[in-house]
């Protein structure tokens, strides 16, 4: 029964070759101004705000960098404190140890071998200790061209609720993205889909009823009508955040 369901709710939005256009398009629409929360002024700090973001939210991670970037300005800055100092430092962040062991890592060793500068390659920043595939990504994409697609948790629930992947696997996730979406949207698609998913497509209560896509997407809630118009309008996202 619940297969027919889903099976039937394909059916009706179609393939999802011909949805990942007006997607795109009708997110770019209600959130022109998608981007990146973390603040950061090189890629040093950049690549730090990332690496703390795990597990916390970009308000807190803004809030503790505030004063954490006016005391650590380069890679030897990093080091030259005691690790017991940078862990009180990004403590608010959560995890603490965990990141200060990784932020240091990750400096001593961009400092060996890398000119004590961030590397432009995904391949590269995968070397630096505690940067997983999210943080690589979300770096190379702030800094130019994007090198792949950025799975968070919004992006995967997302893209999993609109049909775009059935895979549970970040990796995977990523993969079946990139088969998808455009090149040259590599590097909005995820901040589209974290904005969607932070005021609409909200984890335990999706808003349907409002949302933009409630026409292709497949995991529609039955009771939210079809066909929104693109933008604007009281019930927009935008209006109502
Ligand atoms: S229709 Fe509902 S489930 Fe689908 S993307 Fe919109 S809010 Fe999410």
């Amino acid at each position: 029964m619940a297969r027919s369901y889903v099976a039937e709710a394909r059916r009706r939005v179609g393939p999802k070759r011909e949805r990942i256009g007006p997607i795109i398009e009708r997110l770019a629409a209600e959130y022109p101004d998608a981007t990146i929360a973390l603040r950061f002024r090189s890629d040093i700090e950049l690549l730090v705000s990332v690496m703390l973001s795990a597990q916390t939210t970009d308000v807190n991670v803004n809030r503790v960098t505030k004063h954490l970037f006016q005391k650590y300005r380069t890679p030897e800055d990093y080091l030259a404190v005691p690790l017991e100092e940078l862990e009180d430092d990004i403590r608010p962040t959560g995890f603490f140890r965990q990141k200060a062991k990784a932020i240091r890592g990750t400096m001593k060793l961009l400092l060996e071998e890398y000119d004590g500068r961030v590397p432009d390659r995904l391949e590269d920043l995968l070397r630096l200790p505690g940067v997983a595939r999210k943080t690589a990504n979300v770096v190379v994409a702030e800094r130019g061209e994007a090198q792949g697609i950025v799975v968070d948790t919004h992006v995967r629930r997302l893209s999993q609720r609109l049909g775009l992947t059935r895979q549970e696997d970040p990796v995977k996730i990523e993969r079946d993205l990139q088969r998808l979406v455009p090149r040259c949207d590599w590097n909005r698609f995820p901040h589209l889909l974290i904005w969607h998913g932070r005021r609409v497509c909200i984890a335990r209560s999706p808003r349907c009823e409002i949302c933009v896509l409630n026409d292709l997407c497949p995991a529609r809630r039955a009771e939210a009508s079809p066909a929104m118009p693109p933008s604007g309008g009281a019930g927009s996202a935008r209006a109502s955040v």
